[in-house]
């Protein structure tokens, strides 16, 4: 018996990364020989790296993005105001100069703290900014056919994060996009040593939404419906000559450090986040812990397992520590789905039959728990629109006087 599958993991009767937490469940997931999965390779990777000759390719590519913009924008910034764009926002504008078009695809979720956020990034970095919102009753729609058609509410939001910028950078003529993290920081998908330099027009399909647009055509889904979800053509592409950086793959990503320096120098603030430990990962959006609890229910692990392997790999926490984390808050319920349940009219025992049929291979014999949450999210689970809407609605006329 291998010393590792011990009564330690989360579930047993599958294989674990022996550094990290990562189940062999993860989608794109590969172990080497000695049964190290590719991000853990990716994190040694990352120390030895050359990050001066790296910086020095960034500045070329910004430097030249400048020397070509003429008066338009030098870039298109993607941002959802969450700790990324605000890091990617400092780095861009504050550290090498740069005029950039910030672009936001809203999923329509946002949560208080993450409007607060994205609103304070606006006005800390003085940038232009265009956000697109999805109408509320479309998103609802997509929520409910996204959990059959790819496991989890978050089509709208996979497909609309990867086509929006790609649309603004077509309309507004800018050919540079410049996201954050590597890619290589999460998935075996790209290595720091082979990222992803060459622009594809399909990246975020295959990677994220799964799904075209077409393919989510159904009896209350229509092609105009998802007409916002396109990736413009090849055409539009290569005409404006588009292309994308992550800035992650030329300067040293520490998501730990950034996020405690944005919130020091920024405002940045963090929020409760259901499924999680850590206070600062898609603290926009009220839906991320049913994302996250949906990919439990079909893969075996969740968003805690997910920080811990970071935390692993980065020697804040052993992995008896992550697995232990990881089992605890991964099996939690999480208030959202009220919310979501309301929204998709589907009901609960349809939700858990919808994730059971979707549930990994590997994992059909296997008892995956789910336990009640402790105590209700600080960050209320609806979003802050909606909550808005409700406090006004509700308001007595101040004209009125009784
Ligand atoms: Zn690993």
């Amino acid at each position: 018996m291998n010393k590792y599958l011990t009564d330690k993991q989360p579930l047993s009767g599958i294989q674990y990364c022996i550094r990290c937490c990562m189940p062999e469940t993860q989608e794109g997931l590969k172990f080497d020989e000695m049964g190290i999965c590719q991000a853990c390779q990716s994190s040694e990777q990352k120390i030895h790296i050359d990050w001066v000759e790296r910086e020095r390719e960034l500045r070329k590519i910004l430097d030249a993005a400048k020397a070509s913009a003429g008066n338009n924008y030098d870039c298109i910034i993607p941002i959802s105001g969450g700790k990324d764009s605000v890091y990617q926002l400092h780095v861009l504008v504050n550290v090498y100069g740069l005029k950039p078009l910030a672009v936001t695809f809203s999923h329509n979720w946002y949560s208080e703290t993450g409007e607060y956020n994205l609103q304070n990034a606006l006005k800390e970095f003085n940038v232009d900014h265009i956000l697109f919102t999805p109408n509320r009753g479309l998103v609802n729609r997509i929520a409910r056919r996204s959990l059959e058609t790819i496991g989890d509410a978050c089509w709208h939001c996979h497909s609309g994060v990867g086509a929006f910028p790609l649309q603004a950078a077509v309309r507004f003529n800018i050919p540079l996009l410049i996201w954050g993290e590597s890619i290589a920081e999460s998935s075996g998908r790209a290595s720091y040593k082979d990222p992803v330099h060459k622009f594809d027009r399909e990246y975020f399909t295959k990677v994220s939404a799964k799904k075209t647009p077409s393919e989510m055509v159904c009896s209350y889904l229509t092609e105009r419906d998802l007409y916002p979800f396109n990736v413009p053509s090849v055409e539009e592409i290569e005409r404006v000559g588009v292309y994308g950086i992550h800035l992650g793959d030329y300067i040293f990503w520490d998501e730990e450090r950034q996020t405690e320096f944005i919130r020091e120098y920024y405002g940045w603030k963090e929020t409760e986040m259901e499924g999680a430990f850590k206070g600062y990962k898609s603290a926009e959006c009220i839906m991320a812990g049913v994302h996250d609890f949906t990919c439990y229910l079909k893969r075996g692990y969740g968003r805690a397992t997910f920080q811990a392997c970071v935390d692993v790999r980065t020697g804040l926490m052993t992995r008896e520590e992550g697995l232990e984390l990881a089992r605890k808050i991964d099996s939690e319920r999480p208030g959202a789905l009220d919310y979501y349940l309301k929204i998709t009219q589907l009901s609960e025992e349809r939700f858990f039959e919808t994730m059971k049929y979707l549930r990994h291979q590997k994992l059909l014999d296997i008892d995956i728990p789910v336990n009640p949450r402790k105590a209700p999210n600080r960050e209320k689970t609806i979003p802050f629109f909606e909550q808005l809407i409700e406090k006004h609605r509700n308001r007595e006329d101040p004209r009125k006087k009784d």
